[in-house]
């Protein structure tokens, strides 16, 4: 037992970086979908939305930017996909 919680500590240490929503630290209650810039950072290269799992977003924050980016494509700011 003391050795399982020595290797899930370790493993924490190691790769499991502490991630937090940006949103909720900035108090940002409202997406802009005008916000090209910050919504650049949401998506991958290819053009996808980036997963909750891989940006930290919390549940509310990440529907709200899936809508944002949503409507910013819908008005040429960002693209569909990118070749
Ligand atoms: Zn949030």
């Amino acid at each position: 037992m003391a050795n399982n919680q020595n290797k899930r500590g370790n493993k924490s240490s190691y790769f499991q970086k502490k991630k937090f929503c940006w949103f909720c630290k900035h108090n940002m209650w409202y997406i802009d979908y005008k916000d090209v810039n910050l919504l650049k950072n949401y998506i991958h290269e290819n053009g996808k939305i980036m997963s909750r799992r891989l940006t930290g977003t919390c549940h509310y924050h990440q529907k709200r930017l899936t809508i944002a980016i949503k409507r910013a494509r819908h008005m040429a700011l960002l693209p569909f996909i990118v070749k």
